[in-house]
């Protein structure tokens, strides 16, 4: 069995921690986002005119799927993190074109992305044959089936990005090491670019986001019977200049106390942050970094016009 990440590595130490216990760091963990509504604003959030990221990959994705075939010549698709696979189906749809057979998995924590995904898939040909596996990409990629011929592992949409870097490395090296002789991963990643561009795709007009990064209350509330009132919160995303990323917050608009269900209180000050998401922003240093720091070899790097986003095919070293 392999074990992406053994318990002591991974960035959610317990499954039921958000970590108030330190003042100054209160966080939710990132996966909270993703229930039932939260994966369907998520869908929402990428048809926003402010997020370009969904859009400009899926644009890379429509130019270059041939050549990214040809030079991986998979029969397997294993996606992480697939939401509703959206973007994915252009390179399977391209991949029908010239296999007998295609297998997709997708592998995601929310059921709602694996409803959305097969949606999306399951009438396209009978020649795909499709998998979904729920499950925390930090902690369960032992069920990975080894029976397998060459395999792409795609990690899109920049989820790469809600890592720091430590993280980032130990995810990767593992799916590295995962990796045989013949398969790929595909990563698609955000570049840095003029600062009110990003900012504003997480800041968008119809307030999408704001309902995105709110909905994480109700799911701890429920997971864990807790009381915050969301109204009392203002959604903040702040580009951190210093760590080339966005800071995703939920901003205490008042002197409040959260009640646990063990009789402990928590008190959030008016002004008190609650950080739910980073997304870094990468550039190509950091990212030559992160390859050679994750035994991962570059075999070509697709692009848009304006450069805003890129795709990376790689192979394990
Ligand atoms: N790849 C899609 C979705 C990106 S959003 C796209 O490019 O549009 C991030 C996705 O990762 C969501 O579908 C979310 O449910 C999933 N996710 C978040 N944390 C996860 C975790 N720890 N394990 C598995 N999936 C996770």
């Amino acid at each position: 069995m392999t074990h992406l990440f053994n318990k002591k590595n991974s960035q959610y130490a317990k499954d039921s921690e958000f970590l108030f216990s330190s003042l100054k760091n209160k966080k939710i963990p990132t996966k909270y986002l993703y229930d039932e509504k939260g994966s369907k604003l998520f869908e929402e959030i990428c048809t926003t005119r402010e997020y370009y990221i969904t859009r400009t990959e899926k644009k890379i994705l429509n130019k270059h799927s041939v050549e990214i075939l040809r030079l991986s010549n998979v029969k397997e698709f294993f996606e992480l993190g697939s939401g509703s696979s959206k973007k994915t189906k252009v390179l399977i749809k391209e991949a029908l074109k010239n296999e007998k057979k295609i297998k997709y998995t997708s592998f995601d924590i929310s059921q709602k992305a694996l409803n959305m995904s097969m949606k999306e898939l399951k009438n396209i040909s009978n020649k795909l044959e499709i998998n979904f596996i729920k499950g925390d990409f930090l902690k369960d990629l032992h069920t990975l089936n080894k029976e397998y011929q060459e395999r792409m592992y795609l990690f899109l949409g920049s989820t790469i990005g809600n890592f720091n870097n430590d993280l980032a490395i130990k995810f990767l090296s593992n799916i590295s090491k995962v990796m045989k002789k013949d398969d790929f991963l595909l990563l698609g990643v955000d570049k840095i670019k003029d600062r009110k561009i990003i900012k504003s795709a997480y800041n968008d007009k119809s307030g999408i986001t704001e309902k995105f990064n709110k909905n994480i209350l109700n799911v701890i509330n429920k997971k864990d019977k807790l009381n915050f009132n969301k109204n009392n919160f203002s959604h903040e995303a702040i580009f951190n200049e210093d760590k080339k990323q966005i800071e995703m917050y939920l901003k205490s608009k008042v002197f409040q106390k959260i009640q646990f269900p063990n009789k402990k209180q928590i008190h959030l000050r008016k002004g008190d942050n609650i950080l739910t998401e980073i997304s870094r922003k990468f550039s190509d240093r950091i990212l030559r970094n992160l390859f050679v720091k994750s035994s991962l070899e570059l075999k070509k790097s697709f692009t848009d016009d304006k450069k805003f986003f890129s795709i990376y095919l790689l192979k394990s070293k």
